[in-house]
């Protein structure tokens, strides 16, 4: 690596845009660009920073969770997903809207031991489980005064070589990666010196079937009829959809792709780690060795009925939470006051966005929904004006194929 790069990090902002304007051969207007996206708390949370990378941000409307209509802040890219998610959170409003429970709000470490005797380490565990937990607690004090702290301490066999000493935490408000890491840390000397262990790592779980939100809702069937199905019809088609994302791992894929849809773009509104909720969601659907779609749907005379237990990782304060400013905004926005409430507001915006996208498949198709904003899209990506969207879209809209070189070929048209 040429030495130019060396220290990158240290070097103020503008030496680091000189220098990656003159490796790519950035014009002055890229660089005025990434220069009107500069914002200062953004600088303080990643390394070798340079720009905010701009994400569209919408609102999803009338989640009603627990009996409270929320507003839900949303950042995607992809179109439909906060029409979908409105429309979703419409039809279950109508039964009465999503019931939200935080089962428990525990976050897991571990520790991976080499070579060391199953039965004996078990056993060491199990008679210093106390002292364990004061180590871990002394080495990060403050969670006590949160209300949380480690709870327990067990060991599991790997195989015959590795054993891994889990411990689980109450990180109070906070998603605690980093709290948890301490403990480990601590706890992996101490064990150490006690035992002479081999150790081959100490860190963080993101599996995370201990920080799980069980959702469930109803939609009146007479609330699903399209003009040429029945409301029955339309719930049955559900229903069958839910249960061939139980037994296709390839249908789940896109079964729980369409809830993260979701989950995601509020995850990242509210400034969590959404790595972290992908990582424990997709975990937690395969965890009895298949994977498996997350929701679940079911009839009864006059309701359809979804349920889903979704791990959902997060903490209201820590991490990015304080320091990008529009994280408190979205917080108002979506009147969250705390841990469990945002937990249940991201899964009950995945339940929403998975009905209607099931609705949506089993009815007209995913694609007419889509059209409009693909369209749009398309337009845009090939250089339309604002001005220009309607007569464009209008035009796309009566191909059979509409594609880049039709948007090219209808602004030539247009612009002439
Ligand atoms: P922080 O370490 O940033 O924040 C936690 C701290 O917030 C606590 O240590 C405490 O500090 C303070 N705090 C204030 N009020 C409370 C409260 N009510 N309850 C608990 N803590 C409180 O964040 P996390 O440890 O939560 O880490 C989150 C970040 O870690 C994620 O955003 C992610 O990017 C990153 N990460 C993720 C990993 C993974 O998923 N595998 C691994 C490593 C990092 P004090 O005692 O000073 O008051």
């Amino acid at each position: 690596m040429d030495s130019k790069w060396n220290h990158f990090y240290k070097k103020p902002f503008q030496k680091r845009l000189d220098l990656i304007a003159e490796e790519a051969g950035l014009t002055p207007d890229q660089l005025d660009l990434i220069k009107q996206q500069f914002s200062q708390p953004s600088g303080q949370v990643i390394e070798n920073y340079v720009t905010d990378f701009g994400l569209p941000q919408g609102v999803a409307v009338g989640v009603v969770v627990n009996g409270h209509s929320h507003l839900v802040p949303m950042v995607t890219e992809e179109p439909s997903v906060i029409a979908a998610a409105s429309n979703g959170s419409r039809l279950l409003a109508a039964g009465g809207g999503i019931q939200a429970e935080v089962a428990s709000q525990l976050t897991g470490g571990q520790i991976i031991i080499k070579n060391g005797a199953f039965s004996q380490l078990r056993a060491f565990v199990a008679d210093h489980q106390a002292e364990m937990i004061e180590i871990a607690n002394d080495s990060h004090p403050s969670i006590l005064s949160y209300g949380g702290g480690a709870k327990r301490l067990s060991v599991r066999q790997l195989d015959s070589t590795f054993t891994s000493i889990d411990l689980m935490v109450d990180t109070g408000e906070a998603m605690g990666a980093n709290m948890i890491n301490t403990m480990l840390e601590a706890l992996s000397n101490w064990l150490r010196n006690q035992m002479n262990a081999e150790i081959t790592m100490a860190i963080l779980t993101n599996y995370a079937d201990e920080a799980v939100v069980h959702v469930s809702g109803k939609v009146p069937l007479a609330q699903l009829a399209t003009q040429s199905m029945s409301g029955q019809v339309v719930g049955q088609r559900i229903v069958d959809a839910s249960q061939v994302a139980q037994l296709d791992f390839r249908r789940a894929a896109t079964h729980n792709k369409g809830i993260m849809n979701g989950v995601d773009a509020a995850t990242i509104a509210f400034g969590n780690d959404w790595r972290a909720v992908e990582s424990a969601v997709h975990s937690y659907a395969a965890r009895t060795g298949a994977y498996k779609g997350l929701s679940t749907w079911q009839m009864s005379d006059k309701d359809l009925i979804g349920q889903m237990d979704l791990p959902v990782p997060i903490g209201f304060v820590g991490g990015a939470n304080k320091v990008l400013p529009l994280v408190a905004i979205n917080k108002q926005i979506a009147a969250i006051h705390n841990t469990q409430e945002e937990m249940a507001l991201i899964a009950a915006v995945g339940l929403a966005q998975n009905l209607a996208a099931l609705k949506a498949l089993v009815t007209e198709g995913i694609q007419k929904g889509h059209m409009n904003l693909q369209l749009k899209s398309l337009a845009l990506s090939n250089g339309a004006q604002d001005f220009e969207l309607p007569q464009v879209i209008n035009q796309l809209r009566q191909l059979k194929n509409p594609d880049s070189r039709a948007v090219k070929q209808i602004l030539k048209t247009i612009r002439r």
